[in-house]
């Protein structure tokens, strides 16, 4: 099938064709100052599709798109795979916005602008938040009154599960496993970063929590820190707003060092620089302890596995993480792991306690392939 895949910001829309044939990708790209039209961009998301729809028709040449797949980050705790999308699932993905204040609306405009151009377009809601539908609650709860649960759905949802399905898939059949028989521990080193403990091909553990800002040190983002930080600065006339800035935006790489590219705070570690040194550390040791919290969550990893951006290309960010893990009897293969290739592949040596492996991700494989099946049923 040929399957145009849709992840819509609030001002951005990307987009992929596939053929989940071939795998092949047939057209992709981005729109970018949704809203911003004095500076050329689209007025709205409807405008920002026309001008993707003109892009992928030509790249087309004649042949038909099939379905449509949205990369959808909320789907609460009502979806735990994707689905077909009617009016009442969109109504359903609209009132989780409180949840997603940024990312749902904008999805929910990602698929209003597809009916409004192809009525009868099958459309299929892929959600970042359904691989951890699996969370066993001792691991979802929050140690919080019931009531913040019960009236706002405070408890940790999770995401990144769209690349940590493919990515168990993947890692599973590097090892010659079924997903199913699948135990180990997945990292995924982007942008934003998170971790996930994964048993018998499921989900029982990962390090975002009711918001991605939970969890490891990411490019722009803290992660875990002691929550009354946030009462001492409000306190101190801090907003919600400048709070949300403050540890989304402003912390994490680039709180540190004033970089939030691995790239550059890795050279300029080389250089000698103190900070991109401390930072480095940092966001090593951060995720070595959460590696050891998840080998004994999983009750014993088969694998490691690093993937996206930072977990497939840095080989030195992996190399300091494996290097605080000799507890665990883990050796990485310098000359594998220094390897740059675009292939899932082994990187530890053979009497490392369990392998240490970098699976490349795909997302938007991983929705097409999810829209091809839901449509095909
Ligand atoms: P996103 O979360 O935006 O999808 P990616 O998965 O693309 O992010 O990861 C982006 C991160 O990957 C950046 O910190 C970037 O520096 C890092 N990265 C990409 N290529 C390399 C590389 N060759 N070496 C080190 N880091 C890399």
């Amino acid at each position: 099938m040929i399957i145009l895949v849709i992840n819509s910001g609030s001002s951005s829309l990307k987009y992929q064709v596939r053929d989940t044939e071939t795998g092949e990708r047939l057209a992709e790209g981005t729109v970018e100052r949704i809203g911003d039209s004095t500076h050329g961009g689209p007025i709205d998301h409807q405008e920002a599709l026309d001008r993707v729809t003109d892009d992928v028709e030509q790249a087309l040449q004649g042949k038909a798109i099939d379905a449509v797949g949205h990369r959808v980050v909320h789907g609460g705790e009502r979806f735990s795979e994707p689905v077909l999308v009617d009016n009442e699932i969109t109504r359903s993905i609209e009132r989780l916005s409180p949840l997603a204040p940024l990312h749902n609306p904008a999805n929910v405009q990602g698929i209003r602008a597809i009916t409004t151009r192809w009525p009868d377009m099958p459309q299929v809601a892929v959600f970042d938040t359904a691989f951890h539908r699996t969370l066993p609650e001792q691991a979802w709860r929050y140690a919080v009154p019931d009531e913040l649960y019960t009236r706002f759905g405070i408890r940790r949802y999770g995401f990144h599960g769209t690349s940590i399905g493919y990515v168990t898939h993947h890692a599973a059949s590097l090892l010659g496993l079924a997903p199913s028989e699948f135990t180990g521990i997945i990292a995924h080193l982007g942008n934003g970063a998170s971790i996930t403990a994964v048993q018998a091909g499921a989900s029982i553990d990962t390090s975002m929590g009711f918001t991605p800002l939970e969890g490891l040190v990411m490019g722009t983002r803290s992660g875990d820190i002691d929550p009354s930080i946030l009462l001492f600065l409000s306190r101190e006339g801090y907003s919600a707003e400048d709070l949300d800035q403050l540890l989304n935006r402003e912390s994490g790489l680039l709180g540190l060092t004033g970089q939030n590219d691995m790239r550059s705070v890795v050279e300029s570690a080389a250089g000698g620089d103190a900070r991109a040194e401390l930072a480095l550390d940092l966001a090593s040791y951060r995720l070595a302890k959460y590696i050891g919290g998840y080998h004994v969550a999983v009750g014993g990893a088969q694998a490691l596995v690093f993937t996206a951006g930072i977990g497939e290309n840095s080989w030195q960010f992996r190399e300091r993480v494996v290097g605080r893990l000799g507890a665990l009897n883990l050796h990485l293969d310098d000359a594998e792991n220094r390897k740059k290739s675009s292939a899932p592949r082994q990187i530890s040596t053979e009497d490392s306690a369990f392998p240490v492996l970098v699976v490349p991700t795909d997302e938007e494989a991983a929705i097409a392939e999810a829209t091809a099946v839901v449509v095909g049923r």
